[in-house]
């Protein structure tokens, strides 16, 4: 069976894992759950109950069959439900049952989620439970395209295996805000900076308030009691706030590939890294021609003060107006020198 690359690069690396006895008890898979990030999943299930003599999994004896047809007695999948569009707890309660239960095979049990950020928030803690004492010879897969929707309690008891070519289509939003602000507005003066802070600022805000709407929009299923409603605003406060750090988190990562190529462009390195922004190459031969090496240099600096000030929870707003004011100010500087 041929298998996109990444699917086939991250199969064979949990291959190896698993061959030397280092296989995680849960991993989050980030990638699209009815496509590649699901497919990886199957495989990986595959591999703990395939029987082929050969390279594993086949993907075609006996066993290999019941798992892609989801009838493995061993393999329980987890998905939402599509009235309430989220993972309830009655879900969970039987993920619970079915790895305490002894296995029919004799071996592994394994769970599988499908949209795990689904999960809604009573469900998600219950589970911790379980993710926190998993039973031996137990593995949790839990797929996913939206990873910082997920309790950062869960995540960060999972190994990550993200599909390069989904995470690349995430940022395609900011990446076009880093243009916007970069090409955008002509000029180097103060005014010229907080304009561009300005533009990023109001994708920032489209953004979070996405966010907001997709946060809220699962939060229908299970009612709570009136006494857990504060317990669930402040989990959906939480998982706002972890969504839009993330956000910004690739933001800052867009900003600092396009200083990357500037700089690039200063040294005259044609060749041995591939521009993040090719469609942009007058832009950021412009920017280059205006700064020396160091220049070029102080701008990256400039973008991991302003990703570690928004890591010390400095207001976003003041750290993208000084941050710009910065980078405006080092053409500045350059020309007034000269
Ligand atoms: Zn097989």
């Amino acid at each position: 069976m041929s298998l996109e690359p990444e699917v086939e690069q991250a199969l064979a690396s949990l291959r190896q894992s698993m061959a030397s006895g280092r296989l995680a008890h849960a991993y989050l898979i980030v990638g699209a759950p009815r496509g590649a990030a699901g497919v990886l999943a199957e495989r990986v299930v595959e591999l703990l109950y395939c029987t082929a003599p050969g390279e594993r999994p086949c993907g075609q004896c006996a066993k290999c069959r019941q798992i892609a047809a989801h009838t493995h007695p061993d393999v329980l999948w987890v998905e939402p439900q599509k009235k309430s569009r989220g993972i309830l707890m009655a879900q969970i309660k039987a993920v619970q049952d079915h790895i305490n239960l002894t296995s029919f095979e004799g071996g592994w049990k394994a769970v599988v989620f499908l949209n795990a950020d689904r999960l809604n928030p009573y469900a998600a803690n219950r589970f911790l439970k379980t993710l926190e004492e998993p039973p031996d010879k137990c593995l949790f897969l839990l797929v996913t395209d939206q990873p910082a929707a997920l309790l950062p309690t869960v995540v960060s008891r999972c190994q990550r295996v993200v599909l390069a070519a989904e995470a690349a289509v995430s940022g395609a939003e900011l990446r076009a805000a880093v243009v916007l602000a970069m090409t955008g507005i002509e000029g180097r003066s103060l005014v010229a900076a907080v304009e561009r802070s300005r533009k990023v600022l109001g994708v920032l805000k489209r953004m979070r308030e996405e966010i907001e709407k997709t946060v809220d929009a699962d939060e229908h299923t299970d009612t709570p009691a009136s006494e857990e409603l504060k317990a669930a605003k402040e989990i959906r406060d939480a998982r706002i706030e972890s969504l839009y750090k993330e956000t910004i988190t690739e933001l800052f990562r867009w900003l600092l590939l396009w200083q990357r190529d500037v700089l690039l462009r200063v040294v005259g390195a044609d060749g041995p890294v591939a521009p993040a922004f090719p469609d942009q190459v007058e832009a950021i031969q412009q920017s280059a021609a205006a700064l020396t090496y160091r220049r070029a240099l102080d701008n990256i600096n400039t973008i991991e003060d302003m990703r570690w000030q928004v890591a010390q929870n400095l207001p976003v707003p003041v750290v993208m107006e000084r941050g710009f004011i910065r980078l405006t100010a080092a053409d500045d500087r350059m020309q007034n020198a000269e």
